[in-house]
C-alpha cells in the first residue's frame, strides 16, 4: 500500500520532490499530477499532485521532504558544540568544527502553496 509523502497545486515542485526521492535511491510514484492546471475547475483538494512511496519507505521520504521544506536559511547545530550556525556556514563560528553539508542543495526548496 503506497503512502502520500507530498501534496502540492504546484506540478514543479511534485517533481522536484520526486527528483529528491530518486537521488536517495527511493523508489516513488506520482499521482493527479495532470489535474493539478484545472485547480479551481475541480475541487482543489482533487487536483493537488500526490508523490507516494511504499510504506516501508515513509519515514526515508517523509525526511527528505521536511528537509527541503524547511526555511531557506534555516540555523543547523554545530556537531561539536552545539551552537546554531546559518545554513551556509562550512565551519561553526564558535569553535570551528567542520559543519555537514547539507543534503539537499541550497536552491532547492519547496515552498508552501
Ligand atoms: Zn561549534
Amino acid at each position: 500500500m503506497d503512502v502520500v509523502v507530498y501534496s502540492s497545486l504546484n506540478l514543479t515542485q511534485a517533481h522536484l520532490v520526486r527528483s529528491l526521492l530518486i537521488c536517495e535511491g527511493i523508489p516513488s510514484r506520482m499521482r493527479h499530477g495532470l489535474l493539478a492546471p484545472l485547480a479551481g475547475e475541480l475541487p482543489m483538494d482533487a487536483c493537488r499532485a500526490e508523490i507516494l512511496v511504499r510504506a516501508e519507505d515513509v519515514a526515508a521520504a517523509s525526511a527528505v521532504v521536511a528537509e527541503a521544506e524547511a526555511p531557506q536559511g534555516a540555523d543547523r547545530p554545530c556537531p561539536r558544540c552545539a551552537e546554531e550556525n546559518p545554513a551556509g556556514f562550512e565551519l561553526c563560528w564558535r569553535c570551528g568544527a567542520d559543519m555537514p553539508v547539507a543534503r539537499v542543495a541550497p536552491r532547492l526548496r519547496l515552498v508552501p502553496d
